[in-house]
């Protein structure tokens, strides 16, 4: 979310952009003769023998509203530029996961029963979910969209859990870490992430840390997970809208220390972004040893989007995702798994998504070159060395 309003430039630049990635979704491409299953939607599913999965909410391509940031373009501008990225053989195949819409019982884990009608019954009004500027919209697809973006990040958790598949990225939206129990907010309707999450501790205790990189605080996973000791969570964030995400906030009861905010000033760019991940991000996650790692995925921390002023590049964004896959490697033999959060520039999200499914690839290494045809930004930026000192303290980091 911004906390001022988009330029008409802006708007007008969102709205061409929107039309052309609506216009542009065609079959993902698949290497020699896949097994292919028909889906509800007409999409192919793709049964191969990748380690790197993908879970597409089809269920959400309905629920869409021209003109808004958050619209199926989105899913969509990442789908074709994967496409491009298989027809050219810079990508290889991906394991097409069986799509799950997620039941009543997974979502009143996380959501209230009396939440969870209120959303049925707001799509069935066709209403906005909450008087906020930044609700949600309904529309007759709204809980079915939502419950399948929970649904697929549902599917990959627990497609990483049985090992079958060893990673993997789930495009889910609308998005989640800003939902709570009893509210939507920041577009988001159900708590993918959460919903995910909970889900895999109901049949066992593990130990999950959730690194939290868009732009925005996930107040919505951090209430989820405030008094449990088996869920790390830790959120870099440009300290701003939500207003939550405050470096105190540290978990309670069991829970205590196993929530790490690290709020950091607008115009952090890569390089305080990098510096917080080296220097909190990862010392936190190698102290907590999860067994797996799911990353809530937000892009709109780019220097181009429209929701954000954190002011990094696309090389800046992938830089932090092949860390955290290397951390993943060292401590839980690679299980990690991306659930796609926020991301409103269609193009950025697109190529930042895909770049990300090929770090996924074993045959990737530090030297392996990424696609980043925005480069960084020419804004000044800001110094963020005492926040992470603060941060550093209060964890004993
Ligand atoms: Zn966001």
């Amino acid at each position: 979310m911004k906390s001022t309003p988009l330029t008409r430039r802006e708007m007008l630049g969102l709205l061409a952009v929107t039309a052309a990635g609506s216009a542009s979704l065609s079959l993902m491409s698949c290497e020699s003769k896949p097994k292919l299953v028909a889906s509800a939607a007409g999409l192919p599913l793709h049964y191969g023998e990748s380690q790197t999965g993908i879970a597409v909410p089809t269920g959400s391509e309905k629920h869409t509203l021209f003109g808004h940031p958050e619209s199926r373009a989105r899913t969509d501008a990442i789908l074709k530029t994967l496409q491009e990225r298989q027809a050219d053989g810079s990508l290889p195949r991906l394991h097409r996961l069986e799509e799950r819409i997620a039941t009543t019982e997974e979502l009143s884990r996380v959501h209230s029963n009396e939440y969870i009608l209120r959303v049925r019954n707001a799509t069935q009004a066709g209403t906005y979910l909450s008087d906020s500027r930044w609700a949600p919209y309904g529309g007759p697809f709204a809980f079915s969209a939502a419950a399948s973006a929970a649904g697929s990040a549902l599917a990959l958790l627990h497609a990483i859990d049985r090992g079958r598949i060893r990673n993997g990225f789930s495009l889910s939206r609308p998005p989640g870490h800003h939902a709570g129990r009893d509210h939507s907010a920041g577009y988001c309707i159900f708590n993918n992430v959460a919903v995910a999450v909970r889900s895999l501790l109901e049949t066992k205790q593990r130990r999950i840390a959730i690194v939290d990189f868009d732009v925005h605080h996930g107040d919505g996973i951090q209430d989820c997970f405030y008094h449990d000791a088996n869920v790390l969570y830790i959120s870099t964030h440009q300290d701003d809208w939500p207003f939550t995400g405050k470096l105190e906030m540290t978990g309670e009861g069991p829970g205590r220390g196993k929530n790490i905010n690290i709020p950091l000033p607008l115009h952090t760019g890569d390089d305080g972004l990098l510096q917080a991940n080296e220097q909190v991000v990862l010392p936190a996650l190698r102290r907590f040893k999860p067994e797996m790692i799911v990353v809530a995925a937000g892009f709109d921390g780019h220097w181009r989007d429209p929701q954000g002023s954190f002011e990094l590049s696309i090389s800046g964004l992938t830089k932090i995702s092949q860390r955290l896959n290397e951390v993943a490697k060292e401590l839980c033999d690679g299980k990690i798994a991306y659930v796609l959060e926020g991301g409103y520039q269609l193009e950025v999200l697109g190529c930042a998504a895909a770049n990300i499914f090929s770090l996924l690839n074993p045959g990737v290494t530090a030297n392996s070159k990424f696609p980043d045809p925005f480069g960084r930004s020419t804004s000044p930026i800001a110094n963020v060395t005492e926040t992470i000192r603060k941060v550093r303290k209060i964890h004993k980091l």
